[in-house]
């Protein structure tokens, strides 16, 4: 579903992702792990079509992200790095809006948020405003938002940043119950998360993915001296 080939992107002289390539396929979660300045949302935002590749080419569900956007828009829910909501809407207006933004009209309008609503777990703020929610109902809101459309794709930048442990624990859950049907990219910078989430990971560091594998196998070699990794866990 997803497909990186040779992705690359320069800021002026700094490479930010430099010669990756990977794929995603439906059912899998692929963790993207790596430090601060890794790389990370670069790529993302150049799966999702925000920016273009300064080089490679990267594909969403056969279309080409670059010359084909409008289909891959379409796909893809993009849950952007911390990307909190604040708009004086109820949930459920809000939530409506965003289904209406992306194509949806009547029954199917409701049945979209009805199904997102459960999903996230947001019965019980309904109908309060998305101004005065709290942090976590912050940011199942965004979830929701991010996956009304019900797209084949999710990508995902640093979905549990900023949360506490239960929180986490919610949004694990979340990612883990929807990977069975959908393509996930997630990024962290915790190799925890990669393993209570993920079916594959790759690790990058300075634009380059310098590892990639099973979540055992990764922590194996992290156990063997993994420079990368303990970077990665902030040894
Ligand atoms: P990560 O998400 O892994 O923390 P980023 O993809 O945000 O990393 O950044 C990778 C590198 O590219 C960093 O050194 C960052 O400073 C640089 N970078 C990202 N976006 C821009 C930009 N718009 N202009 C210049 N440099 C950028
Ligand atoms: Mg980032």
């Amino acid at each position: 579903m997803i497909k990186a080939e040779n992705l690359t992107k320069a800021f002026g002289l700094k490479l930010a992702v430099n010669d990756v390539s990977f794929s995603v396929e439906r059912g899998e979660v692929l963790g993207f792990l790596g430090p601060n300045g890794a790389g990370k949302s670069t790529t993302m935002r150049m799966i999702t079509g925000f920016i273009a590749p300064s080089g490679g080419k990267v594909s969403v569900g056969g279309y080409d992200v670059t010359t084909d956007p409008i289909p891959v828009k379409r796909l893809i829910g993009y849950l952007p790095e911390s990307a909190p909501v604040y708009v004086d809407m109820t949930v459920r207006s809000f939530l409506g809006f965003c289904a209406e933004l992306s194509g949806l009209r009547g029954d199917d309008r409701k049945k979209a948020v009805n199904r997102v609503v459960e999903m996230c777990f947001l019965e019980s703020v309904l109908y309060q405003s998305v101004d005065t929610l709290s942090k976590g109902y912050r940011h199942r809101t965004c979830f929701a938002q991010a996956i009304i459309h019900d797209p084949d794709v999710l990508v995902l930048d640093e979905p549990t940043d900023g949360l506490d442990p239960n929180q986490k624990h919610e949004i694990r859950g979340l990612i883990r119950r929807m990977g069975e049907r959908k393509a996930i990219i997630f990024s962290t910078h915790i190799l925890e998360e990669v393993e209570a989430v993920c079916s594959r990971a790759i690790i990058i560091d300075r634009g380059q993915i310098v590892a990639n594998g099973t979540p055992q196998e990764l922590k194996r070699k992290s156990e063997f001296g993994g420079a990368v990794l303990l970077a990665v866990r902030g040894v």
